[in-house]
């Protein structure tokens, strides 16, 4: 910060408060990348009509709304949410090819097949505190779930998350404690350093006094201690090399995954339930988009209504949250650069199978209460509920998968996408064949109004055509989770809507 002018401005920009100017003043970094969103002066009324009624498009409209814009959503599907979808019993999913599915699962359970974690520091949370919404915390790591690998050696396939991460920990540890000890690193050290760094070496990595790897218990037992006579017998720990071919560790540690993860009471479409509800009267549902054009002083957007009859709506402004494979193919009036970039932009696959079970033996059996296991087959991830714990069934996320693995189970009959699911799942729960109840499974490249699960920027596309699309077209405005940096994550849409509004704003302001 070099001026006073910039001090006040960033004081401004964080709220005015004593800890705005310890903010402004980088004593206090900010933990979350988002600035309070107080727009000054009144938007008067302005009509600004929004393409879509995901998470993006609703806190659009809920923001401006609050600055006195009149917005109306535009939605293509029969609830608001678009992504944040949280499946029940009864629920229906047709994908593009005709297949079609209905939920079968018990009162109180259910799938989230796009989002279900939210990680402390996002937006999100934000949102979930204006509008009251309960959470609870979701167990994204769990040392008790399973790592399931078929290139380990076969007495090694299925271990426990804690028995790989404290191995691997402590022979890498073992290491570099050696590599110290035998002054054989490249980074000067002295004695004092040395003998601190060993002492935490043997401390994280669970060394002797030969710094060896040795699992005193923390890894796990052979036989658990309890009364009596039984002090417990630890593990041994599996070799280094078949840790390593076996590929056993997860990215769950980085900014968005690390602990403690949260969830929504009752499912993750709390949030766009709570401003579909602030917003009643002003979102059309069945609303597809057939046209978006350009007009003198603004747009004109043409859709059909629930009926299937053409219909048109005009607006001073157009904030589209259309995803991308999608809006390429609605005819519009945009700029020959804005057209080129949006075609060049991908997006990924990716695939969910929720399975009902009659009982909770992840939790009876295998002591797993939430979490994820991993394998190295096509299902990717088993999900355990992180609710209804002791309750009497429960439904699991048999499988999440990405790429190559999403399209092998997308491209699958809904009862063959079940067998593979429980086919590879019983590898790692055997109790499978005799708890199945019913499955439901989303292939988000097939499923219509999305067409993709979510963007995939190159380090090309974010260079050439990121700049591009950020810009608004005459008086369209992209925003959603693909305009933003925190991609596949409700944030970066929510974010993206906020940078938006923020513009607009100052546009109309300035106007
Ligand atoms: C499998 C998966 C897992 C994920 N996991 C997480 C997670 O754990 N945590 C997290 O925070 N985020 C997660 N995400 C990302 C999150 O879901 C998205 O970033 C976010 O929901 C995107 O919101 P959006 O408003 O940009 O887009 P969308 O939710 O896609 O909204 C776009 C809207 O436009 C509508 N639409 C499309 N075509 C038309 C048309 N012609 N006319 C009118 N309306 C139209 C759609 O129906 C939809 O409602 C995940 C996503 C997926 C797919």
């Amino acid at each position: 910060m070099r001026t006073r002018r910039d001090f006040i401005e960033r004081v401004a920009a964080y709220g005015g408060s004593a800890t705005a100017a310890m903010l402004a003043l980088d004593l206090l970094a900010p933990a979350s990348a988002s600035p309070p969103l107080d727009l000054e002066g009144s938007g008067n009324g302005t009509r600004v009509v929004i393409l879509g009624a995901g998470v993006a498009g609703l806190c659009a409209a809920y923001e401006l709304g609050k600055a006195g814009y009149l917005c109306t959503v535009l939605e293509a599907r029969s609830r608001a949410g678009g992504r944040v979808w949280t499946v029940r019993t009864g629920d229906r999913h047709v994908e593009s090819d005709g297949t079609s599915q209905i939920a079968a699962f018990a009162d109180g359970t259910y799938l989230n097949p796009g989002p279900a974690r939210v990680p402390q520091h996002h937006v999100t949370m934000d949102y979930y505190r204006e509008f009251g919404i309960a959470v609870e915390q979701f167990g994204n790591v769990n040392l008790n779930a399973y790592y399931h690998s078929t290139a380990a050696p076969p007495e090694m396939q299925r271990i426990r998350v804690r028995e790989a991460e404290y191995a691997m920990n402590g022979y890498t540890s073992e290491l570099l404690a050696k590599a110290v000890s035998q002054s054989a690193l490249d980074t000067p050290l002295t004695r004092d350093d040395k003998a601190k760094l060993l002492d935490y070496l043997s401390a994280t990595g669970g060394l002797n006094k030969r710094y060896e790897y040795v699992n005193r218990g923390a890894a796990g037992y052979r036989e658990l201690p309890a009364a009596g006579d039984q002090a417990g017998v630890p593990a041994d720990p599996y070799d280094l090399m078949s840790l390593v071919r076996g590929g056993f560790f997860a990215p769950e540690r980085e900014i968005d995954q690390q602990p403690t993860m949260f969830q929504p009471v009752g499912g993750i479409d709390a949030l766009p339930r709570a401003f579909a509800t602030r917003l009643r009267g002003r979102i059309h549902y069945n609303a597809a988009v057939t046209a978006i054009r350009k007009t003198p002083d603004g747009v004109r957007i043409a859709y059909t209504n629930a009926q299937g009859s053409p219909m048109a709506i005009e607006a001073a402004y157009c904030i589209c949250t259309i995803p991308l494979p999608v809006l390429r193919k609605i005819p519009a009036d945009f700029s020959p650069a804005f057209a080129a970039s949006m075609n060049r932009v991908t997006y990924m696959d990716s695939a969910k199978i929720g399975l009902a079970f009659k009982r909770r033996f992840w939790e009876e059996d295998d002591r797993i209460m939430s979490g994820i296991s991993r394998t190295d087959q096509t299902i990717t991830q088993i999900w355990y509920p992180s609710y209804g714990y002791f309750g009497r069934g429960g439904v699991l996320t048999g499988a999440y998968a990405t790429g190559k693995n999403a399209r092998t189970i997308g491209d699958l009959a809904p009862r063959d996408r079940e067998a593979l699911a429980l086919r590879e799942g019983s590898v790692i729960h055997p109790q499978y064949a005799d708890e199945f109840m019913s499955s439901f499974s989303v292939a988000w490249q097939k499923t219509p109004h999305n067409m993709g699960a979510w963007v995939a920027w190159t380090d090309d596309t974010r260079k050439s055509d990121y700049p591009v699309l950020s810009q608004p077209d005459g008086r369209i405005y992209l925003a959603g989770e693909h305009m933003s940096y925190i991609n596949a994550w409700q944030a970066g849409a929510l974010e993206s809507a906020r940078d938006v509004v923020r513009r607009l704003h100052a546009r109309v302001r300035a106007a």
